[in-house]
């Protein structure tokens, strides 16, 4: 038999009283000093325990039994509680809960590693072309702000690098101006850049590695191709969704505007995909061929940008590996050398 204590209210005064109330297999016989009622346990309702120290029963007659013992009243009513069915079902909206977080998960995963790239080409090709090229100043001044001093080339030695950029470009059409740009960055030693909006930035340690004009060709072509493609702006967008994206679903508005100045260096530093290099070498190879040179120039670049980069002294090689275009081994240096002595 089921016992337990309660308090019980008649409904019309605030007053409790203690009593005892005793559960048979159809009445619960309730017993206290001024008290003694029994009434049908299927006529009794009971409330939902949730936000309540008391469970709360109604008695046929209006009056209440409230008590803190939910193991008797579980014991009572569980089978037909429309609450323990509840407490069944919020079990089951928890663990429907966790399966959703966890394919909203698998979602945002996708769609950052797959969706965001593919929206990234479409997007890159609205921004306007002053917004690139803002972009490209920026990341420029970033770069004269920490690694790079201004070009020490003299001025005949950038005009030439110019006049071999200006070959390359040669009867291409061009949605944005294509200039070069020379620097004097020690710690990232024989490199080039593509940067938003059009600038090839170069650095004085490329210039003085005495590649052949028709190597240097080779890179020129190569970053060209980033530029063609849009691939600073794509990787730009990419950073932005992804950043965007996160900071919706955390509700992180701070990330998404902390962004826009952290961008140039987010650009640089993380530098381009696997396809993208794929994209730019491709471009390389198809341009050198229309202006009359041997795409297996590139090749002969990307060897000479290993061999510097591999006897760099220690101090440059580890922001080198972080800021390298050509030596982020995607796809592999050797790779991409072999492919374009292939593509002869
Ligand atoms: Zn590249």
């Amino acid at each position: 038999m089921i016992e337990f204590n309660a308090d019980y209210f008649d409904g019309r005064s605030a007053e409790r009283r203690a009593v005892r109330v005793r559960a048979s297999d159809t009445h619960l016989h309730v017993s206290g000093q001024t008290v003694q009622v029994a009434h049908r346990i299927d006529e009794t309702s009971v409330d939902t325990p949730l936000a309540r120290l008391h469970r709360v029963l109604t008695l046929p007659d209006g009056t209440e039994l409230h008590t803190a013992d939910n193991a008797a009243i579980d014991a009572l009513f569980g089978h037909r509680l429309p609450i323990a069915t509840g407490l069944a079902r919020l079990e089951s909206l928890w663990s429907r809960a966790l399966i959703a977080l966890a394919v909203l998960g698998v979602c945002i995963w996708m769609l950052m590693v797959y969706g965001v790239p593919l929206l990234a080409r479409p997007l890159a090709a609205l921004v306007p072309v002053t917004v690139e090229q803002s972009l490209g100043r920026q990341a420029l001044a970033s770069l004269d702000g920490s690694l790079c001093k201004p070009s020490t080339l003299e001025a005949h030695e950038l005009e030439h690098l110019r006049t071999l950029l200006g070959r390359v470009l040669v009867g291409l059409d061009q949605p944005q101006a294509i200039t070069l740009e020379a620097r004097n960055c020690k710690g990232i030693g024989p490199n080039a850049f593509a940067l938003p909006g059009g600038t090839v930035l170069v650095t004085d340690a490329l210039a003085h590695l005495g590649m052949s004009d028709e190597t240097l060709s080779a890179v020129f072509a190569h970053e060209v191709g980033h530029i063609q493609r849009q691939h600073a702006m794509r990787m730009a967008v990419q950073t932005s969704l992804g950043a965007l994206l996160v900071g919706t679903v955390m509700g992180d508005a701070a990330s998404i505007t902390s962004l826009a100045y952290t961008l140039p260096t987010v650009l640089l530093n993380s530098g381009y995909s696997r396809t993208m290099e794929t994209e730019a070498d491709e471009f390389a190879y198809e341009r050198l061929r229309e202006v009359g040179l041997s795409p297996s120039a590139l090749g002969d670049a990307l060897e000479a940008l290993m061999r510097a980069h591999e006897k760099g002294e220690d101090s440059a090689r580890q922001p080198s590996e972080r800021w390298s275009d050509y030596l982020s081994s995607h796809p592999a240096v050797e790779e991409r050398i072999r492919r374009a002595r292939g593509g002869d």
